[in-house]
């Protein structure tokens, strides 16, 4: 691994470094890693926040739902186009990602009436495998759970050995919230399609990290959140993607009045939209919808292709600072070695994780910890420097060293 300096030296070069300099920073020597948990605050977000309060709820009031009131589509069509590869009419930012869940799975079963299972993870993010649950439940269905390997991840092999003509929907995450590993969209929604079902991904640990091509990769339906790499905040609202084709088919359980076609018209009985809005729920988070447009706006700037490079780039960084270091202490990566099958973050296993993630917060190094063994570790292409991702993979050497 290359010199301290020269990591300096290659940050100074490169021209996505002063990205940082958008963002609200920690402050001394603190190092965060966590914005595949909380993305930072884009300094241009509180600016628009603070406008969108003054001008819009303070002094518009309830006139400015003529505008509000087009905000969870157009930033829907932004979102796809600047990190999801959706054309416009298909995203929708409403809700949170557990609710947009619980709405995707229920469309789904009703599209595909009369077969009995989903398949979905045993190692998928915990709200998305309560969700399944309740709803399996609620229509006493049965779950396949995938028993993936800890690294790989859920491969479309194992997709398909599961899979056959009762199955509804699958659902699985792009980017694996503990391992980092990158599932192949294309094959598994092969595979789903093979045998007649839907395939719903949740893209939350990727978005704004890692490219998502959900038009081409023939997604039919995917949900995500915005509070990590989009940096909108906490309990900024939520996406869901309805493949255009479906959407005039699909229902969806929430019967709101922000799907309502003619909203205004107050009908008698539930008629909803024809397009992606039928999604929508109740009243959507105004100032939500503004750090999410605000983040995006920021990270469109620079072009997630050009962050993805400078993603890898940090990540392979900490995997070989990881071997050199800290694989002779005891820990294990618990990532893809491979750059292409990496996303956004890092995790290192070792046993004493629990314990080793408080102490190095104490040495000013932000990370978290996951059942089992797992410190996560995430170098945030926007707002990471290579220099941080030294200094905070030597703090852990030299406290593990220490004993
Ligand atoms: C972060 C994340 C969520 C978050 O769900 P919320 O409803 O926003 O709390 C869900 N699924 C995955 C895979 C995630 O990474």
């Amino acid at each position: 691994v290359e010199s301290r300096d020269a990591l300096a030296a290659r940050d100074a070069a490169d021209p996505l470094s002063s990205l940082r300099d958008e963002f609200v920073l920690a402050t001394g020597d603190e190092i965060y890693l966590m914005g595949n948990s909380l993305g930072r605050m884009p300094r241009a977000s509180l600016d628009r926040l603070t406008g969108a309060a003054k001008e819009e709820w303070g002094h518009e009031v309830v006139d400015a739902w003529a505008h509000w009131v087009d905000l969870p589509t157009a930033v829907g069509d932004r979102l796809g186009e600047i990190t999801l590869g959706a054309a416009p009419g298909q995203v929708l930012v409403a809700d949170n990602t557990s609710v947009n869940i619980y709405k995707l799975l229920n469309a789904a079963l009703a599209a595909r009436p009369g077969r009995r299972a989903i398949i979905a993870s045993a190692d998928e993010f915990p709200t998305d495998r309560y969700i399944i649950e309740g709803v399996a439940a609620a229509h006493d269905l049965e779950v396949r759970w995938l028993t993936p390997h800890a690294i790989v991840g859920p491969t479309a092999a194992e997709v398909a050995e599961r899979a056959d003509a009762d199955v509804a929907c699958v659902l699985l995450s792009y980017v694996h919230f503990r391992s980092s590993a990158i599932a192949d969209m294309q094959a598994i929604t092969d595979a789903v399609h093979a045998v007649g079902a839907l395939a719903i991904w949740d893209v939350s640990h990727a978005v704004g990290a890692v490219p998502v091509a959900l038009d081409a990769h023939d997604v039919d339906l995917a949900v995500g959140c915005t509070y990590k790499y989009l940096n909108a905040g906490p309990g900024a609202p939520a996406f869901v993607y309805v493949r255009r084709a479906l959407q005039a088919d699909l229902t969806q359980p929430i019967w709101g009045w922000f799907g309502q076609r003619a909203q205004f018209g107050m009908g008698p009985r539930y008629d909803p939209e024809p397009d992606v809005r039928r999604f929508l729920t109740g009243t959507p988070s105004i100032l939500g919808l503004h750090a999410v447009d605000e983040g995006l706006r920021v990270l469109g700037a620079a072009g997630i292709d050009r962050l993805r490079v400078r993603s890898t780039e940090l990540t392979a960084l900490l995997v070989a600072l990881a071997d050199e270091w800290l694989v002779p202490l005891g820990f294990l990566v618990g990532s893809p070695r491979d750059d292409s099958q990496r996303g956004g973050h890092v995790s290192l296993r070792r046993d004493d994780a629990p314990a080793l993630v408080p102490r190095l917060r104490e040495r000013g190094v932000v990370t978290d910890f996951r059942e089992p063994d797992s410190v996560r570790m995430c170098p945030a292409a926007a707002y990471t420097s290579r220099v941080e991702v030294y200094d905070a993979l030597a703090r852990l050497r030299d406290l593990v060293a220490s004993g």
